[in-house]
């Protein structure tokens, strides 16, 4: 028997564990935890644990498709390629949009945008950090300099004081959520605020719901508080940041008292209080938040009044403080990092600066897409629903928007507007069911190549077992396709380490990395600029990344949701995951292990409300917004906030995207998930 242990990083969440794929005979038989790894230390959640049991599936793709008369026919690669290039090359470039995608690696997150601004010569290209945490980019961008998570995930056990907030951390980043408990033992204070009495809440000294949509009242009060008390951090605000008073000015408002934000949130004030004492008190206090304050048409504001609050307390850029912004898909921050988005080249380079642009040019040797912002995923959904269409084509790689995105019959139309889809996938996906060609491609235990935890780390994937079929990796598929549209030039690449020796070369954060620095577990956290630099695993410790060092506080007013109950839709809709399931479910809900606990959808419903209603535990009720309807089972439960409901959003036959909104931030164009107008219905 053939046996052996390969070492790599989890394919779920941004925590970015380590774990062991033991192969036997050239299957990947099962997960053990890696015991020297800096971040799980050994342990792992269900989907880490069960992270192999999608990977040998029957159904996944092993031949490229092609749709002829509405069904799909099996081709070969150079049927499939010399179609896909065929179709391509006969759009306008400013036609074609790729998506890349958070679950590829970084390698392959760079080929994308190179692919994109090389060979079709687009601008238009993005990928799924568009749906979690775009708001965070812009907001802490905007606020330090920096649009990343400030902390390592280590330091949140040496923090006195966190306040979590729009994140289920127990149940979401299960391995952060040890670090809380550990940092609990140690004596730290621990407060969650959320509309849900989740896993997490029941792990805090101090939890209270509120309405979901109202963070800036919230964070507002707080630092009225605070600083009618004397608590900020003085000479931190004189020293380090600026434009404070423009901050003070708005939240000393009378609408920001602690009793109107009682009256705006739902939460009491002596729990307000309490929270601004403990945050503004504590030697070291941070924030742990999620898309519970990023999903949002103000998500921007939501992150820059987190900002606020930190540079308030004088917490950034400390051991135990922080902005701690824990990113979704296991390689969110990676593929922001790599450029796959519609306004920066890797390492956040600024795609309308000449500078910039010559760079590129230069370092890959031809010309590039023009040099202006193009369309984000949420653009491009509604200029395909205008008429005539401003995009015809779309190449999407590993995402699955049919589940996914806002209000699905909106996503539906547009998708069927377009004249060419192609989806590079592992599964036939709801998208991919509707593409014209489908690429088969790669899981993260068949390839090599580096993911970006959300703590910034850097770290390898290893391949442990061969594609099935005649799948191939995503990054030789677009290596492949580029050397048919006449560009091998630029796409020269033999390995994943080839590809991202690219990457350090022209992206300043990865400059000093190689694989061999980053073979150990530690890994390196950017920015590492140079061979010899250790790496940063805190942020902003003596100055902020703006050109002069200072953190800018940004006054912020609060504004509802795009949409508030009335009394036709007299309940919120809130949406999220379950720690059984992982998005649109395409890898876990074919891990039977991970299927069984939570196989179907459901409705959370608060046990008052339920009876208002006449509604039982388990019954099928009707959820119905302005965009659309579904069935789904009851479960009333007094952990939900009054006038609330939730539903996981995992379940492509009861989609809660049905029912969510397209209303964007207007800034990041991130839609809002978290709070759109429901009713509720026995049937
Ligand atoms: Fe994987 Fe996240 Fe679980 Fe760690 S916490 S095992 S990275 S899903």
């Amino acid at each position: 028997m053939d046996m052996k242990i390969v070492p790599t990083t989890c394919p779920y969440c941004g925590t970015g564990c380590g774990l062991n794929l033991v192969v036997k005979d050239g299957k990947v038989v099962s997960v053990a935890a890696w015991q020297r790894h800096p971040v799980n230390e050994g342990k792992l959640c269900p989907k880490g644990r069960y992270a192999h049991e999608f990977i040998h599936r029957p159904d996944r793709l092993t031949k490229p498709l092609i749709k002829k008369d509405g069904k799909f026919v099996e081709a070969t690669w150079d049927e499939a390629y010399d179609l896909v290039a065929k179709k391509l090359k006969s759009f306008k470039p400013e036609e074609v949009m790729c998506l890349s995608s958070a679950r590829v690696s970084n390698e392959e997150n760079y080929l994308m945008q190179k692919f994109a601004r090389t060979v079709i010569k687009t601008p238009h290209v993005d990928h799924c950090a568009r749906l979690c945490h775009a708001s965070t980019v812009v907001g802490l961008a905007g606020a330090f300099g920096s649009g990343a998570m400030t902390n390592d995930i280590g330091g949140i056990a040496e923090s006195k004081c966190i306040f979590v907030l729009g994140s289920n951390t127990v149940e979401q980043h299960p391995l952060i959520g040890r670090k809380i408990v550990q940092a609990k033992q140690k004596g730290a204070k621990v407060i969650c605020f959320d509309p849900r009495f989740t896993p997490t809440a029941r792990l805090a000294d101090l939890y209270a719901s509120f309405y979901s949509g109202t963070d800036v009242a919230l964070l507002n009060g707080l630092m009225q508080h605070i600083i009618k008390n004397g608590w900020e951090a003085k000479d931190y605000i004189a020293t380090r940041t600026k434009d404070f008073e423009k901050v003070k000015a708005v939240v000393m408002k009378p609408e920001y008292s602690l009793d109107n934000v009682s009256r705006i949130t739902g939460i009491a004030v002596k729990d307000l209080e309490t929270a601004a004492e403990w945050f503004a008190k504590s030697p070291a206090s941070c924030l742990c938040y999620s898309m519970g304050i990023t999903q949002h048409t103000t998500g921007v504001d939501n992150v820059k009044s987190v900002a606020n609050l930190l540079m308030l307390t004088g917490n950034v850029g400390k051991i135990g403080g922080g902005v701690n912004a824990l990113r979704g898909q296991n390689n969110v921050q990676g593929a922001c990092d790599m450029g796959a988005l519609p306004n920066v080249y890797s390492g956040y380079q600024n795609v309308t600066l000449e500078p910039s642009q010559t760079k590129m040019k230069e370092a890959w040797g031809c010309e590039i897409a023009p040099g202006k912002v193009g369309y984000t995923v949420t653009d491009a959904i509604n200029v395909l629903c205008d008429s005539p269409p401003k995009l015809k084509a779309i190449y999407i790689m590993g995402e699955n928007p049919m589940v996914s995105d806002p209000d699905l019959h909106h996503v539906e139309k547009a998708l069927k507007n377009l004249e060419f889809l192609v989806v590079q996938d592992i599964f036939l996906t709801e998208t991919a069911q509707l593409a014209d060609v489908v690429l088969p491609a790669s899981c993260f235990a068949e390839k090599d190549g580096t993911q970006t935890s959300t703590e910034r780390r850097v770290q390898r994937f290893r391949k442990a077992v061969n594609p099935p079929g005649d799948a191939k990796v995503d990054w030789q598929i677009i290596c492949e396709l580029a050397a048919k549209m006449g560009c091998a030039k630029q796409f020269p690449f033999k390995s994943a380490e080839e590809i991202f020796n690219e990457v350090a070369k022209v992206t300043p954060s990865y400059a000093g990395m190689s694989y061999a620095r980053i073979e150990k577990p530690e890994a390196l956290h950017w920015p590492c600029p140079t061979p010899e630099h250790p790496g940063t695993p805190v942020l902003h410790t003596q100055k902020f990344s703006h050109p002069d060092g200072l953190g800018v506080f940004t006054p912020i007013e609060f504004k509802p949701p795009a949409e508030v109950p009335d009394a036709e839709y007299p309940f919120i809709l809130t949406t999220g995951r379950c720690i059984w399931q992982w998005h649109t479910g395409s890898m876990t809900r074919r891990s039977s292990s991970l299927e069984r606990e939570e196989p179907e959808s459901w409705l959370e419903i608060n046990t008052e409300d339920a009876k208002a209603l006449g509604i039982q535990n388990r019954e099928v009720v009707r959820a119905i917004t302005r965009r659309g309807e579904v069935k789904v089972a009851a479960r009333v439960t007094p952990d939900i906030k009054r006038n609330e409901v939730f539903m996981p959003f995992h379940y492509a036959e009861c989609a809660a995207n049905t029912l969510t909104n397209n209303a964007l931030d207007p800034t990041a164009k991130i839609p809002e998930f978290k709070a759109c107008a429901v009713r509720v219905e026995k049937i």
